[in-house]
């Protein structure tokens, strides 16, 4: 996967992603002008890699923002209710609010991001970095965002369903009760550990050790359509912090 789009602001970032053909669509692009990325990931802002935020969590590397809004783009409308689990710095529950929240020149309604994390540090520092932007705090202060402490392997049922859901850690399972926490039609970006390791999945890969990209699909119809698209490497989704 691609390390070679690091720049010297958020702006070359975002253009290196943009020429190297990974971020594809103009409403991506956008969005992710808009956040600087410096207010997440402040070691190495503009880097395009993985890099440690704390508490044993870390800020995913740009390509991989790119990957996962990309996939989700048709979901992520003026309008659209988005669950983002494992949000830990808050990054790209920004970028996703920026693709839903109300657009002033339509009358579309608002759209809303939820950023779960079940480390109360992590909710925090997310709180804390979006508060660093006029725009940021805006998105706070209308409940464009919220971010909420809570086991993400059980998504939040309250607030469903979900046009889209974005999981920021490997689970080693496609939980169902996330997709049956999605809208019709709605989508899934889901890292999980492989079939091999945890007999979870069925058997659809070869060879195939390590973690993987699924897309899970719920249909207009109900239907359920499952994808694996490529391999990858996050942090795991674990049970709660010791106390
Ligand atoms: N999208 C984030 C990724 C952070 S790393 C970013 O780019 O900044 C993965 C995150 O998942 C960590 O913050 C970790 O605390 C969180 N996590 C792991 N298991 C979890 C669980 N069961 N419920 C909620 N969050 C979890």
């Amino acid at each position: 996967m691609a390390w070679y789009c690091s720049g010297s602001s958020n702006k070359e970032l975002v253009e290196n992603l943009f020429s190297a053909g990974l971020v594809k669509s103009e409403r991506v692009k956008a969005a992710m002008l808009g956040v600087d990325r410096g207010h997440y990931a402040p070691l190495q802002p503009y880097s395009d890699s993985p890099q440690p935020i704390g508490h044993g969590a870390t800020i995913s590397a740009p390509h991989m923002h790119v990957h996962a809004c990309e996939y989700l783009i048709n979901y992520l409308r003026p309008g659209s209710r988005v669950l983002d689990i494992g949000s830990g710095s808050g990054y790209l529950t920004h970028v996703f609010a920026n693709l839903v929240a109300k657009d002033s020149s339509t009358d579309s309604t608002d759209g809303q991001v939820i950023g779960i994390d079940h480390i109360p540090e992590l909710i925090d520092l997310a709180r804390r970095n979006m508060g660093r932007s006029e725009d940021g705090r805006r998105l706070l202060e209308t409940g464009a965002v919220k971010f909420i402490t809570a086991d993400g392997r059980l998504g939040w049922k309250e607030e469903a369903p979900y046009d889209a859901i974005h999981v920021g850690a490997a689970a080693e399972s496609l939980h169902a009760v996330l997709i049956e926490q999605l809208r019709a039609p709605g989508r899934l970006f889901i890292p999980v550990e492989s079939e091999h390791r945890h007999g979870a999945i069925g058997s659809l890969g070869l060879g195939s050790e390590g973690q993987y990209i699924w897309v899970v699909d719920k249909k207009q119809d109900g239907s359920i359509h499952k994808e694996k698209v490529f391999q990858v490497s996050y942090v795991p989704l674990t049970g709660p912090p010791e106390k």
